[in-house]
């Protein structure tokens, strides 16, 4: 009877990996297996790694109205392909009008003033990442869509401003002598360190939101 028993588990190995009985084959089989398996479970969390690329290194608020400023370069910016400019903001809309001013990256239109006039633009308070003097670069990439990076460079300690450079698809830091992709966020030039802080946009036609 037990012999039987023996015998029909057997068999049963035999189905599952051809091998006559247990031995060091099902420990490879078995192992091999595991190793997918832990390799498959990696890829899905390195799947959400990338996903979230957001950097999270200062708080970003930014939410600007297409209704209330329709003609506005941000629009434009966000809209064309390997156009971009940087935003910045000053005023608190209580005590202080508040201004949000836009600069394209052809190097050559004045800078936009956008006054801040309505209520439900003023009631959120706007945190441009490190600093509302330094601001956020917002535009669109040629092959991922819109993007927005904090204007500070990432690899300086002290808060130094980013500017349009080379082909105006990328930014230079003046301090550390880096230069950035902004369709990318990777370095081009200047050694290694950290890619430009990212954060999320979206754009439904009208709203323009930028945050972390
Ligand atoms: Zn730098």
């Amino acid at each position: 009877m037990r012999n039987g028993e023996n015998e029909k588990m057997r068999n049963w190995l035999c189905r599952v990996c051809a091998q006559p009985n247990f031995s060091f084959s099902h420990f490879l089989i078995f192992s091999i297996s595991s190793f997918f398996l832990i390799f498959l479970i990696s890829i899905l969390f390195s799947c959400d790694k990338a996903t979230d690329t957001i950097s999270r290194r200062y708080p970003c608020r930014f939410i600007f109205d297409g209704q209330q400023h329709p003609t506005s370069l941000v629009f434009a910016a966000v809209k064309s392909p390997g156009t971009y400019v940087y935003v910045t903001t000053t005023g608190d809309g209580r005590t202080t009008a508040r201004h949000v001013y836009v600069t394209l990256n052809d190097g050559k239109t004045p800078r936009e003033d956008n006054v801040i006039r309505t209520d439900r633009e003023n009631y959120s308070a706007f945190q441009l990442g490190a600093s509302n003097d330094i601001g956020l670069f917002i535009g669109c990439t040629n092959f991922n869509g819109p993007v927005a990076y904090d204007r500070a460079c990432p690899n300086c300690v002290s808060l130094t401003a980013l500017d349009f450079a080379g082909n105006r698809q990328q930014v230079h830091c003046s301090k550390c002598n880096r230069t950035y992709d902004l369709e990318t966020s990777a370095i081009i030039t200047g050694g290694e360190g950290e890619p430009l802080m990212r954060y999320a946009v979206t754009y439904n036609g009208t709203i323009l939101t930028v945050g972390n």
